[in-house]
């Protein structure tokens, strides 16, 4: 058809991130002419404020859309014509859209997590789940958990006051399921009851290398999850695995939110496994 597209992703420290090259790839297979640009804010010596300014920038030069991230995903917010219901719930937005030069907000962190569930732990139970870390990942996490049914979803985090108020926010969007906050003090208490473990702080990457849970609370009737995806085998996952449960790593939903991305950016579908062998080759 001749159409073409120019995608850019802005956040700090971002120039090495796999999502541009998994986004180009993909649209190579598709026959699609496509490109996507690292705006690395630390590159720039920008301030995370000047999303909405480049976004504008981006929109007069013909930009399609951005992705963004750390630290853009809440400031983003006031710059956009028209928020998702999900990502306006959210409060969190990682893909805009510019559609007759209007900015339209969606959020894929989330739905690319439900997508890695289904995906990778299909028919994984979810009526009681533990959820470690509710940061700018585990927001996402939990509302895709929510979503997806959890009847029970207890978020830990060493800051209590954090997983309260997320635990609060929950509860008013899903108000017939129960969601309850604690710390990782709590976690003899609460794991072994679990039906799986989402982990979703930064223990386990390559710059927080350990591992936050205590293995030894998990049996392999539980399924485990990672959001750490460098490495992509976490301590948590191998160790995990090694004890007979069921695991998705974080590549899963780094991918997950790039499928869905290039779906809203192209109105293409991509071939999502493609795509999860793409990331294990980049
Ligand atoms: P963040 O700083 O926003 O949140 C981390 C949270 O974890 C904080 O609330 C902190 O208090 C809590 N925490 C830290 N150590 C803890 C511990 N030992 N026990 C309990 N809570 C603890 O960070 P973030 O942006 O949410 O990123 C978290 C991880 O998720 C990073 O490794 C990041 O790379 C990864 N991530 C993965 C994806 C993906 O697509 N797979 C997407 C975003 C982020």
């Amino acid at each position: 058809t001749g159409e073409s597209f120019v995608v850019g992703l802005i956040g700090e420290g971002i120039t090495a991130s796999l999502t541009p090259p998994m986004h180009e790839k993909e649209a190579d297979q598709q026959g699609l002419r496509y490109i996507y640009r690292p705006i690395d804010l630390t590159v720039l010596n920008r301030p995370g404020t000047d999303v909405g300014a480049l976004l504008r920038a981006g929109r007069d030069l013909g930009f399609n859309a951005f992705n963004v991230t750390h630290p853009c995903k809440q400031l983003v917010l006031a710059e956009l014509d028209v928020v998702s219901d999900d990502a306006a719930r959210l409060g969190a937005v990682n893909t805009v859209l510019i559609r007759d030069g209007r900015f339209i907000g969606h959020n894929t962190d989330f739905s690319g997590f439900g997508g890695a569930l289904a995906g990778g732990l299909p028919d994984a139970a979810l009526d009681s789940v533990v959820q470690l870390g509710v940061g700018g990942a585990g927001a996402a996490v939990a509302y895709a958990l929510l979503k997806a049914g959890t009847g029970e979803l207890t978020l830990l985090d060493l800051d209590p006051v954090r997983a309260a108020e997320r635990a609060a926010a929950l509860s008013g969007l899903f108000p017939d399921q129960r969601i309850t906050a604690g710390t990782p003090a709590d976690l003899p208490s609460v794991l072994p009851g679990a039906d799986g473990l989402v982990h979703a702080t930064p223990v386990g990457m390559h710059s927080h290398p350990g591992i936050a849970v205590d293995l030894d609370l998990l049996s392999s009737s539980q399924w485990v999850a990672d959001v750490v995806y460098r490495p992509v085998e976490t301590e948590l996952i191998r160790g995990a695995r090694e004890r007979g449960c069921r695991v998705l790593d974080g590549g899963r939903m780094a991918v997950g939110q790039a499928v869905d991305a290039f779906e809203l950016i192209t109105g293409i579908r991509p071939d999502a496994a493609r795509m999860l062998t793409h990331f294990h080759e980049l």
